[in-house]
């Protein structure tokens, strides 16, 4: 019975992996169609400043909608383009709706943060698509930012700072995104040169109740201004949160309490 059993699980197994490996070579050739098509969309989420809940900037957050697949996680679609070529033609489409954001949507002081991941950052292109943006368009490049995870700011961190330094690129704002899941250090910390912290939701979510989420957001909040950065707290959704994210000395907000991710608006 037991024999019997085992191969019953192991052809499960099969059937799953199959199963997987289908669905991500599928995948992989609509999500190619939905951004030729544009079919990909990107939503704004708002970014609020704790003290008076006024809007500072947004993120960008891609999403796909397929007719097939349904509504795809980005997690799962960005994970899929980035194993292919398709983050390429996938980030730019997002830089262009930034920019559009930018130009049709935002007061003059406010951002909006693009998420890059690694094989983006370092392909030549990214360098070059900003730049022609930022030519060819009418927004400050202070408005314009650039999200990247911890892991990949530590590992990248020379291309990084070449990439600040570009006298065409000077004014973008660099991000540590789902900062505290990753490996970085104090040291490696002070040697790149970014403009704030994005706290990780995971130490959000079992505020105010946590002593240990307390203390760490309060190290992390004491380390940022140490390193003049600032830090912006994610997932943030209850008031209960928020106001204890306050009293601990977080400047900016963002999560459902204060503003879900949205469509632009057409004009
Ligand atoms: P992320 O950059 O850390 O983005 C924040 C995620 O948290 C988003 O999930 C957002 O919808 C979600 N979120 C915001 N506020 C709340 C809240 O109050 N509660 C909860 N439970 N969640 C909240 P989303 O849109 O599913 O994106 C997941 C991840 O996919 C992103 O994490 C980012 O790493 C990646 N991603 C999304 N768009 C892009 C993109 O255009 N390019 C790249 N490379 N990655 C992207
Ligand atoms: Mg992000
Ligand atoms: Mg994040
Ligand atoms: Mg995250």
């Amino acid at each position: 019975v037991a024999k019997k059993n085992n191969r019953g699980g192991h052809q499960f197994y099969q059937e799953a992996y199959t199963m997987t490996i289908k669905r991500k070579l599928e995948m992989d050739v609509y999500l190619r169609d939905a951004i030729k098509s544009k079919e990909l969309e990107v939503h704004f989420q708002p970014i609020f400043k704790a003290q008076d809940q006024s809007i500072i900037g947004y993120e960008a957050l891609a999403r796909w909608n397929d007719k097939i697949f349904g509504s795809v996680s980005p997690t799962e679609f960005i994970a899929i383009a980035e194993e292919s070529d398709l983050i390429l033609p996938l980030g730019e489409l997002v830089i262009d709706h930034a920019v559009q954001f930018i130009e049709q949507q935002c007061q003059k002081g406010e951002y909006v943060s693009i998420n890059v991941s690694p094989k983006q950052l370092m392909h030549p292109s990214f360098k070059s698509y900003l730049i022609k943006q930022l030519k060819h368009t009418s927004m400050d490049p202070k408005q314009l930012a650039i999200e990247v995870t911890e892991n990949v700011m530590v590992k990248m961190n020379e291309y990084i700072t070449q990439l600040i330094q570009q006298d065409e690129l000077q004014g973008i704002r660099f991000f540590v995104d789902d900062f505290g899941t990753g490996y970085s250090n104090l040291s490696q910390l002070k040697k790149i040169q970014f403009n704030a912290l994005k706290i990780d939701r995971s130490f959000v979510k079992e505020l105010p109740h946590s002593k240990t989420d307390i203390s760490l957001v309060k190290v992390m909040v004491l380390m940022a201004k140490e390193l003049n950065l600032e830090v912006i707290a994610e997932g943030v959704e209850t008031q209960q949160q928020m106001a204890c994210l306050a009293e601990l000395g977080c400047q900016y907000i963002q999560g459902f309490l204060l503003g879900r991710p949205a469509k632009a608006k057409r004009q």
